[in-house]
């Protein structure tokens, strides 16, 4: 079956993985395609357009304000940006040069990870607190000087029980004067989570549009307070500040605008049932292979409450280890793609499948593994 991918002979791969950038994210609902397209119809002033979408994902998702970037990761940028230069436009044209600013962001050492990049991308200085283990609020009292622009958290599924938990985080920077900023990018589902790091006193708050909300891939929002949301969109396009390079366009900001309605929509509780529903079955039908072992696993690798099924494999049995079965199914026909989890398991992860694919998935699977058993 020809499509506007095999036209270019790029193989479009059955999501059995996770909302991964390198894999597109999520899948647009019609709603947010159609909202797109009618956008793309029409010139509009941007800056009036992003005030305006501003405003309505801000009272749908309980929060003062709201601002439309194009990822979580320029998020993070831009409110880096807008925590340190404010609405100074003097200060907005001086970034990335730090000179005479506040230059440092106080973050868990627990919470260094790749996306940490784009706060240091304005050219702050991390200041480290704790150990992979453990963190004392005195280490974040003392880590917070007058040069301390924000504190730094980041929701994931590295996110700890030696960590100070996010009201403590939240209360010790406020006691200094210094604005919370979390990345949540991927912590949707649960749809609550677009008011409850704000409702708990975060000052920003960052999500991805391409993950769960299946909005437009190059889409993300920053949620938080009215000031440091206005400041935002004088670093951003079409202003020429630190982001401009970011650009968002009319047909994501409308977009996105579309995916949060359609998000908060959904029938939260009759998707999550399906999904253990399709690992129940995942389940059931695995187990019935001899030397692998299949489970629920929960909360995803994200965090995020969606279960998994974890297959373990006993190598002898079966003729593969399970790198190799993940090998075999991303270059297979068609091409799946599962969670890899060293030599002996992988994952497989329902909500990013197409209604049907579960099947697809499974048959795979499968004969893959039941390939080398006396018949
Ligand atoms: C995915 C992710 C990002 C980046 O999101 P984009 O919308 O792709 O820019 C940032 N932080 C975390 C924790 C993520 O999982």
């Amino acid at each position: 079956m020809g499509n506007i991918y095999t036209e270019l002979g790029v193989r479009p791969i059955v999501n059995a993985l996770s909302t991964y950038t390198r894999l597109g994210g999520s899948i647009m609902p019609p709603e947010v395609t159609a909202a797109m397209a009618e956008a793309s119809r029409h010139f509009v002033d941007l800056a009036e357009l992003q005030q305006a979408v501003g405003r309505r994902i801000a009272e749908l998702t309980h929060n003062e304000a709201a601002y439309v970037s194009s990822g979580a990761a320029a998020g993070l940028v831009i409110a880096t940006a807008a925590c340190i230069a404010g609405a100074d436009p003097a200060a907005i044209r001086q970034l990335p040069d730090l000179t005479g600013l506040k230059n440092e962001v106080v973050v868990h050492k627990a919470h260094r990870n790749g996306y940490d990049h784009a706060v240091r991308s304005v050219g702050v200085k991390l200041v480290e607190i704790g150990s992979a283990l453990h963190t004392a609020r005195w280490e974040m009292e003392a880590a917070i000087t007058e040069r301390t622009a924000l504190a730094f958290w980041t929701q994931a599924g590295m996110t700890g029980k030696g960590d100070l938990p996010l009201e403590t985080f939240i209360e010790v920077a406020h006691a200094h004067g210094v604005p919370v900023l979390v990345d949540a990018a991927a912590q949707l589902p649960p749809v609550e989570n677009l008011w409850r790091f704000t409702q708990m006193g975060a000052d920003l708050v960052v999500f991805s549009g391409g993950k769960d909300l299946h909005g437009p891939q190059s889409s993300g929002l920053i949620l938080g307070r009215k000031d440091l949301i206005a400041a935002c969109a004088l670093h951003g396009n079409p202003n020429g500040g630190i982001c401009r390079p970011m650009k968002v366009g009319k047909e994501e900001m409308v977009g996105i605008l579309a995916a949060v309605q359609w998000y908060l929509g959904l029938d939260h509780e009759g998707r999550a049932a399906r999904h253990e529903q399709m690992v129940a079955e995942w389940c059931a039908a695995l187990n019935r292979i001899p030397g692998v072992r299949a489970e629920r696993s929960f909360p995803n690798g994200a965090g995020q409450p969606v279960p998994r099924a974890r297959v373990t494999l006993d190598a002898a049995q079966v003729g593969l280890n399970a790198e190799e079965v993940v090998e075999r199914l991303l270059n297979g026909d068609p091409s799946i793609a599962v969670v890899p989890d060293g030599p002996d398991s992988f994952y497989l992860n329902p909500y990013t499948l197409h209604e049907g694919e579960e099947q697809i998935v499974l048959q795979h699977v499968s004969a893959l593994l039941a390939a080398r058993q006396p018949a």
